[in-house]
């Protein structure tokens, strides 16, 4: 598709997500350093890992405010499970905030210890039988007004979109479709 996007690549699961970007004909820019987070893209992919060291790092490295300003100005942008999280408005429970461009609140580490990691298949807007992968996972307790649900399971809203963001808990860059990359890359 020739799109052009950076993954942000300092701790998580980011490989991943190039990868497959790669595989669907688009073009991915690490982001590491300031500068990297100064130059232009058509999208942005914020992965999993741990958002509390993610938030550190790319206040660290400066990269935290030319990356926020770009998603204010609505460039496409794709976080998945700690990438949900740096989004966020709130955080239910962590006194941290992050981007806080995507209305409203989610919850860390919200599935209890023995559940702390699962897979499952569930629905993401008109897609059906996605698979899901949960890995210490969050999820959205309210969503604002303008936020599309695009998925639940087990009874937890676990994907949105607001505007030209895209959140989900799970991990589609560990499961083997590629139904949600193809539709960021259409944002
Ligand atoms: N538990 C992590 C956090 O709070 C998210 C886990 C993940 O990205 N797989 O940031």
């Amino acid at each position: 598709m020739g799109r052009r996007i950076g993954v942000l690549s300092v701790q998580g699961a980011f490989i991943e997500h190039e990868k497959r970007l790669q595989r669907l004909g688009a073009e991915c820019v690490e982001l590491r350093k300031h500068e990297d987070a100064m130059k232009s893209f058509d999208g942005l992919v914020l992965p999993g890992g741990e958002s509390s060291v993610q938030g550190k790092l790319l206040r660290e490295l400066e990269m935290f405010e030319p990356l926020k300003r770009q998603i204010e100005e609505g460039m496409p942008v794709m976080g998945t499970c700690a990438g949900l999280i740096l989004l966020a408005a709130e955080i239910n429970n962590d006194t941290r905030r992050h981007f806080q461009t995507l209305p409203r609140t989610v919850r860390r580490n919200a599935y209890g210890r023995q559940r702390e990691s699962f897979c499952a298949t569930g629905s993401f807007g008109d897609f059906t039988d996605i698979p899901m992968k949960f890995i210490r996972a969050p999820y959205i307790e309210e969503v604002g007004e303008g936020t599309e649900i695009l998925s639940v399971v087990r009874g937890n809203i676990v994907a949105v979109r607001y505007k030209k963001q895209l959140a989900m808990s799970f991990h589609p860059e560990l499961c083997p479709d590629d139904r949600i990359h193809e539709y960021f890359l259409k944002m």
